[in-house]
């Protein structure tokens, strides 16, 4: 059996998959939040409870901000900084003993939605979360693509594609380039920039219903942003050709991304436009994505 772990910033929360993939236990405990130490001993104090109920030793996966640096074995670029610096893998396999295998949430996200959820067969995937930030992972095969530097997927710091006069230069972002994917995709810059034209204060998810429902300030709105989101993941086509790439976070429940984005995309892809069979996919697991797949990080 499987146990998957997901270090959030508020909680942690693990399961145990059997063989087939079905859930056996789910347990949820507040983070600590207090010290690294703290954490490692709450993630170590989950696993031998979820053992404990199963009655046998699990392979252990990991979902956690950030990555792990290859050069240097230590966590880096987690927004929960107390891991940033720290070598948590090797922490957590000394205590466990035994390999701990390890991927960032978005990472988890997406062999979640390959392995058993909306892009299950499918060989190359791409899931993106679009939220508060937009990030990325890349799955080939059922396995993370972990690459060089650990930052395969993180699609969020490239520039928009095929910019617009109105779209040059762009928003300053906190990474400290000018013009990133994130600044005109993720949920709150989207909120800002319909605000910004029109007065309105209305949440992501809003906008998008006040677009199905006839306004057309939301509607205009909504158009600029599929086209944008057309366009960035467009240039992931062109790069990584995914058989499906599915959409995650709090906008992944605006429907009408699903069939408008594709339909705008053909003009971008350099394929032909009426023969581009990469699938743009609703997630099926929701907010379980990432602890289930920290378990599918073992899949043998
Ligand atoms: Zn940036």
């Amino acid at each position: 059996m499987r146990i998957g772990i997901d270090l959030g910033g508020t909680k942690i929360e693990g399961l145990v998959l059997d063989k087939a993939g079905v859930e056996r236990f789910r347990l949820r405990i507040p983070t600590p939040a207090t010290s690294y130490e703290a954490d490692v001993e709450a993630i170590v104090g989950l696993i031998d409870d979820l053992e404990t109920r199963v009655g046998t030793r699990c392979s252990v996966g990991i979902a956690h901000p950030g990555a792990i640096s290859p050069a240097t074995g230590l966590v880096k670029n987690a927004n929960s900084t107390r891991l940033n610096g720290r070598p948590l893998k090797a922490d957590l396999e000394r205590r466990l003993d035994r390999e701990v295998r390890m991927s960032n949430d978005a990472n988890c996200f997406a062999v979640s939605e390959a392995s058993d959820g909306a892009a299950a067969g499918c060989g190359i995937v791409f899931g993106v979360i679009l939220g508060t930030g937009v990030g990325g992972g890349v799955v080939v095969d059922g396995k993370p693509l972990t690459g060089a530097q650990a930052i395969a997927g993180e699609w969020g710091h490239n520039p928009l594609p095929l910019p617009h006069d109105d779209e040059r230069p762009g928003p300053q972002c906190y990474c400290g380039q000018v013009g990133c994917i994130e600044t005109w995709l993720s949920g709150p810059r989207l909120q800002q920039q319909f605000e910004q034209r029109t007065g309105r204060m209305l949440r992501a998810t809003e906008i998008a219903d006040a677009a199905l429902a006839g306004d057309p300030q939301a509607a205009a709105q909504m158009a600029v942003y599929c086209d944008r989101l057309a366009r960035a993941l467009a240039g992931i086509i062109n790069v990584l050709d995914p058989h499906a790439i599915v959409l995650g976070g709090g906008l992944s429940k605006i429907q009408q991304l699903y069939e408008r984005v594709p339909q705008l995309w053909k003009r971008y892809v350099f394929s032909e436009p009426e023969h581009i069979a990469t699938r743009l996919l609703p997630p099926m697991h929701g907010d379980s994505s990432g602890v289930r797949g920290a378990a599918w990080l073992w899949p043998e």
